[in-house]
């Protein structure tokens, strides 16, 4: 059976840049399951348009119907590629993991990851994405990050981590991620922004961001990044010896 480590956690909390770092050390792959939920979310706004007017509540319920987004991600489309040990989000046969990363992206992907069709067609890939490494067999085995990862994605997975950290402390590092000073009403309304979308995600009826009952529990508030990689290395090791 092919080794999985699951991580999941609120907006910000390192997730996926540990996840990357973790796959990197232990020479496995990395699937972060955001990218596919952001994917989409570019996918829907550009060819389907804001059809909830800008509110994430609408947003389910009329132009951006889980069959239509289904529909043309299969069309486009929406995939996960492999390339060196990282899968990368590709919308029509462009590569874009840093268009997903757009401020108009992030305000829209909660909504769109609360629609259970288009949860379910992330799910099939994800496993898809997954069986096909262990048919390759070039991978030691997968980490992949997410939020519902270690409760509906792969709940077999050995090895459950579930990432937190306090919203001003996520919202600082987001801020200097992206080079931005971190000034004092910059992190107040950044936290605030994250709050609002660890709400969306921890309130949908279906899959929602909680850790799962074995998951390994890891505040890393007061750690750096080198810290947390190399507590889940550590955890890792001792999950999947040899
Ligand atoms: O991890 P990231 O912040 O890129 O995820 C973007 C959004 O995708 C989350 O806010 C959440 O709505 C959705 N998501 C999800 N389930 C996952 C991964 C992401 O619902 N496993």
């Amino acid at each position: 059976m092919l080794r999985i480590i699951a991580i999941d956690g609120p907006a910000a909390s390192g997730k996926s840049s540990t996840a990357g770092l973790v796959a990197e050390r232990l020479g496995w792959a990395h699937l972060d399951s955001g990218a596919l939920y952001r994917a989409l979310t570019l996918a829907a706004l550009d060819n389907i348009g804001d059809a909830g007017r800008g509110t994430l509540k609408g947003m389910g319920r009329e132009g951006w119907s889980g069959p239509r987004i289904v529909a043309l991600a299969e069309q486009l489309p929406v995939r996960l590629v492999l390339l060196d040990d990282v899968f990368r989000p590709e919308v029509a046969g462009v590569d874009v993991e840093e268009a997903i990363r757009s401020d108009r992206v992030t305000r829209h992907v909660s909504g769109l990851a609360a629609i259970p069709e288009v949860r379910a067609w992330v799910n099939a890939r994800q496993r898809m994405a997954v069986e096909g490494l262990e048919v390759g067999g070039g991978s030691g085995g997968v980490v992949v990050d997410g939020r519902d990862i270690g409760t509906v994605v792969f709940p077999e997975a050995p090895l459950k981590i579930f990432l937190t950290a306090t919203a001003d402390e996520r919202a600082r590092r987001r801020l200097s991620q992206r080079g931005q000073t971190v000034d004092g009403e910059l992190v107040r309304r950044e936290s605030q922004a994250l709050a609002a979308r660890d709400a969306a995600d921890s309130n949908r009826p279906i899959a929602p961001l909680k850790p799962a009952p074995d998951a390994v529990l890891l505040d890393t508030t007061a750690l750096t990044l080198e810290q947390q990689v190399a507590r889940v290395v550590e955890l890792a090791r001792g999950r999947f010896p040899g």
